[in-house]
């Protein structure tokens, strides 16, 4: 059986990759890998949906038994994406998308060389910022936080092959589709 696509979606907070990897995993039905963290759940956010949101010693437990593709730390969190979540998922012939940092990124890429790397970005910093500060949900210094890194992970563009400029929901959506699609018939 043919394997699936595994994708890497990365890019600054507020650039609106969630929203768009949502809509895409509805769209096509694919799997959109949950991710484990050690940040507190934000208001709405469900335990093993949004995230499989665990305490740091945990997280490190499981990193020590090899559990994780790859770890990061990120706005003084540690986020990783489990094996779990990605491999059985490609052996079954699914595509999986996961939603994660640059840091995390290159990881991946170096071990799944095949991976296909997208950088999502906001039409400009000014939006970007008018993002962040609009989404409501993160403290003052939370925000700043993000801010700072927003700007550190536009500098790694580059290292990734395609690039999808978030001018609409729509827009996004379709090129992200595309870019799926694409690859499915190469
Ligand atoms: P948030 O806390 O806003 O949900 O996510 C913060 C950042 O962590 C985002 O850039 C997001 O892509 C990244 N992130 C989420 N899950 C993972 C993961 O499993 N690994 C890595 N390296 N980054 C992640």
């Amino acid at each position: 059986m043919r394997k699936g696509n595994l994708f890497v979606v990365s890019g600054p907070s507020g650039a609106g990759k969630s929203t768009i990897c949502k809509l895409v995993r509805e769209r096509l039905g694919l799997h959109l890998s949950v991710s484990a963290t050690t940040r507190a759940p934000r208001a709405g956010e469900v335990q093993g949906a949004a995230y499989y949101f665990m305490d740091e010693e945990e997280f490190l437990r499981r990193k020590n038994r090899g559990e994780f593709l790859e770890t990061a730390l990120v706005h003084g969190h540690y986020y990783g994406t489990l094996l779990s979540e990605v491999e059985k998922y490609l052996d079954a012939g699914e595509d999986v998308v996961l939603e994660i940092d640059v840091q995390g990124g290159l990881q991946v890429k170096e071990k799944y060389p095949r991976a296909k790397m997208v950088f999502f970005k906001a039409p400009s910093e000014k939006e970007l910022e008018e993002r962040l500060l609009g989404r409501g949900a993160d403290s003052g210094e939370t925000i700043r936080l993000r801010l700072e890194n927003a700007l550190r992970e536009l500098t790694y563009e580059d290292k990734y092959e395609t690039t999808v400029v978030n001018h609409t929901v729509e827009q996004a959506c379709a090129d992200l589709i595309a870019i799926i699609r694409n690859e499915k018939e190469s």
